[in-house]
């Protein structure tokens, strides 16, 4: 089956014509419109563009013009810009706006050939670890429908695991990207700060947020940043040397490899299950050669109050441009305040406000050194923590998150605990370091992912040991029973 295949397969079997691009693209179209009805992965299909840049694609292959990826579909988070097709970010605020432009990153996969399946849910504006402040829909755990993909990029994690797409891409601010490919047993990579352009990602904590890929393997994920990455003048945060190339991917080697586990990501915070398969995994990395060494960072247990002190401040600043003129719909009552504060009161939805009010109490006078300031401090410690030890090891590993799948609905009540799952994933936002979640085993049926994360530009020896890792581990791939 076409859509069981991987990207790295897929492209293969384009370049040697047994499969063209429109039959890959339909393949795909069609098992969304077979399957997303138990899923809600996507917000949007492009059926008729898709089919029509999947011509364009197939012209390049015949031509022998062809990337790595032309003629691969892929589907994008809805916080990500398409010119002329809707991008939502799962709120009311942006119902039926259709961006004049394509984000950069969007322009670099379609320059390749790539074909746009459909854009997927999230959290409302990224903001959230389950998908479900999403003002549209629910999205469900291809593992166990009665539970969370995770989130915020839950719709890209889904697409990938249910073989809706081979390659679909999210956003990471806090773990968006790596923590749902985790609880759905897929890769998910967050790249170096600035390796991915961020014009056109609707912004959500711009110091913070970075586009990644979630794919079924290593390799995927590897085209699926190249494809991606890229210096881009129109983002000021965009490294001179973004450009990737997954050359040297499979010459990774555990042999040797000085790994540090953070005794703080290990603890009493992480379920037993998680804890349990990520020892498991790491064994077996030390039976292939690799060198464990538990180590101390003390500041990683301040990094969730740190951030949901630092992500809400730049949120109420960035949000700050929905005002219902110049994107989406506009409640009209009274005068002009009157309109803007209706308009942002009722599309707005709970937890976003909740952001807006946190980041700009946090940011106000009196309370800036307080609490933005302060952040910003314990922020360069956890950098400098993580810099430190990467100095002296080539890897950090830990849990990606400290629960496996849980049932939709089950943090409703306690969402400071829903918060407390991105322990393990924020340190690499802090310090804008690389980092890469892979399925490392089990906790009872659901899937457990194994959070590994190097130096700053050091995507490409962090994408190699995750390939050798993936290889020992033999964890990718596997399908959700259900599929
Ligand atoms: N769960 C975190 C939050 O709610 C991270 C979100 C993200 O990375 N976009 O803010």
């Amino acid at each position: 089956m076409i859509t069981g295949l991987t990207a790295a397969e897929l492209a293969a079997k384009l370049k040697s014509k047994e499969v063209s691009a429109v039959e890959a693209a339909e393949a795909h179209l069609d098992r969304i419109d077979e399957v997303d009805a138990d899923y809600g992965a996507f917000l949007t299909t492009c059926r008729d563009q898709a089919l029509a840049d999947a011509e364009a694609a197939q012209k390049l292959l015949d031509a022998g013009e062809d990337k790595p990826l032309t003629g691969v579909p892929f589907a994008l988070k809805d916080n990500i810009c398409t010119e002329g097709i809707e991008t939502t970010c799962a709120s009311k605020i942006l119902e039926g706006w259709k961006p004049p432009y394509n984000a950069s990153v969007v322009e670099n996969l379609k320059s390749q050939g790539m074909v746009l399946l459909g854009k997927t849910n999230l959290d409302e504006f990224a903001m959230g670890a389950s998908t479900e402040t999403s003002a549209y829909k629910t999205t469900r755990c291809p593992w166990d429908p009665d539970c969370s993909p995770g989130g915020s990029s839950g719709g890209s994690a889904v697409a990938a695991s249910a073989e809706m797409a081979p390659i679909a891409y999210g956003s990471d601010t806090g773990g968006s990207v790596r923590q749902p490919a985790a609880l759905c047993g897929v890769v998910g990579f967050k790249p170096t700060y600035g390796r991915i352009s961020r014009y056109g990602l609707v912004a959500f904590s711009s110091s913070l947020d970075q586009i990644g890929p979630l794919t079924r393997s290593v390799e995927d994920t590897a085209l699926a940043f190249q494809a991606a990455a890229g210096h881009c003048r129109l983002d000021s945060t965009s490294l001179p040397d973004a450009a990737y190339n997954p050359g040297d991917l499979k010459s990774g080697s555990l042999k040797g490899l000085k790994v540090a586990v953070p005794q703080e990501l290990m603890g009493d915070d992480i379920s037993e299950g998680v804890r349990e398969s990520v020892e498991i995994a790491l064994d077996r990395l030390k039976r292939e050669g690799a060198i464990i060494t538990s180590v101390s960072l003390p500041s990683l247990p301040l990094g969730v109050t740190t951030y949901y002190i630092i992500a809400p401040a730049e949120a109420s600043s960035n949000l700050g441009r929905f005002d219902g003129i110049r994107f989406g719909p506009r409640i009209e009552k009274g005068d002009h305040n009157e309109s803007t504060a209706a308009t942002r009161g009722q599309l707005f939805g709970h937890e976003v406000k909740l952001r807006i009010m946190v980041g700009t109490y946090a940011l106000s006078a009196g309370y800036y050194d307080a609490y933005y300031k302060r952040a910003q401090q314990v922020r360069g410690l956890m950098a400098d923590e993580m810099s430190k030890v990467m100095r002296e090891h080539d890897v950090v590993i830990s849990p990606t998150s400290p629960v496996a799948s849980f049932r939709l609905g089950e943090f409703a009540k306690d969402q400071m605990a829903l918060k407390t799952l991105d322990l393990c994933t924020i340190p690499a936002n802090m310090g804008g370091f690389p980092s890469i979640s892979l399925p490392c085993g089990n906790a009872g049926d659901m899937p457990v992912g194994m959070l590994l994360t190097g130096p700053i530009m050091g995507d490409e020896r962090l994408l190699s040991t995750a390939y050798a890792a993936e290889q020992a581990m033999g964890f990718s791939g596997r399908r959700p029973p259900i599929l």
